[in-house]
């Protein structure tokens, strides 16, 4: 079933129009009375049929209301260190197809790439777009948000999640699952932020910005991972230590 964001409130009729009309009507070759599914800027996902048709707009009425939701109980926020090339959107595309809520790429004092300015500006459009095209396939109920790229302290002060976590390769003492038994016994376990460092790791002072904002700093394990891979397992644990991979 092809599913398809429009960007209005849920009606009873919703209008597709732009790209996607353009890709229904002539790519899918769909016709009046075909079926898809919508899901509405409120979240709401619903199968409807195809009650007009032209090249620029898409007509759905007659819905059924989907009730069951795709999305995750713990709202993840990936704070992720700017990485080089394409890692990015590696990191981005499987972050929203695992279930991460938003995206906030981070200027760290070690990553190899500078972004400012316009550039930076392009990069999250094309990030997004790479967001909302996993969001598609995974059948997600929400296109999740790439932020704008921000310093540490920015990126801190933008995301106040009940429970933050960095992710930092020197930390010894304290395990991920540990933080996270600690976050589920105090009833902090809906939001949550995870720093995950650059390829050139996370500096001293970052840790301590990190700490001082309340982020507990948590250690994945005694290998190192790369900032490509750091995300995607913290975030597959997380998922799992609260019951969201195959539990219903
Ligand atoms: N260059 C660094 C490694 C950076 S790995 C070094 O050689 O030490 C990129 C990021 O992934 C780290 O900043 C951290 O956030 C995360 N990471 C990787 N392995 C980790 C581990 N074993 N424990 C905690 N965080 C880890």
């Amino acid at each position: 079933m092809h599913r398809f964001f429009v960007p209005q409130l849920f009606g009873d009729e919703m209008t597709i129009t732009g790209v996607d009309a353009k890709h229904i009507s002539k790519v899918l070759r769909m016709t009046i009375g075909d079926e898809l599914q919508i899901v509405s800027d409120d979240g709401i996902s619903a199968l409807g049929k195809i009650s007009f048709i032209d090249a620029e707009c898409v007509k759905v009425r007659d819905f059924e209301i989907i009730a069951e939701s795709h999305e995750p109980r713990v709202k993840i926020t990936l704070a992720q260190g700017l990485a080089k090339g394409e890692k990015m959107e590696f990191i981005i595309q499987k972050a929203v197809e695992l279930g991460a809520t938003s995206v906030v790429p981070v200027a760290m004092e070690h990553s190899v790439v500078r972004l400012d300015g316009p550039k930076a500006d392009k990069k999250v459009e094309r990030w997004q777009k790479i967001a909302e095209s996993a969001a598609k396939q995974s059948k997600r109920d929400i296109i999740p948000e790439v932020q704008s790229v921000m310093s540490v302290k920015e990126m801190l002060a933008a995301n106040d999640c009940a429970t933050k976590i960095i992710a930092y390769e020197c930390e010894d003492q304290t395990s991920l699952k540990s933080a996270l038994k600690n976050a589920i016994e105090q009833d902090k376990i809906d939001d949550l932020l995870l720093i995950i460092g650059p390829e050139g790791g996370i500096s001293e002072s970052e840790l301590e910005l990190a700490r001082s904002a309340g982020a507990v700093p948590v250690s994945l394990g005694r290998r190192i991972l790369r900032a490509e891979t750091a995300g995607l397992v913290a975030m597959s644990a997380i998922f799992y230590e609260t019951g969201d991979l195959g539990e219903y």
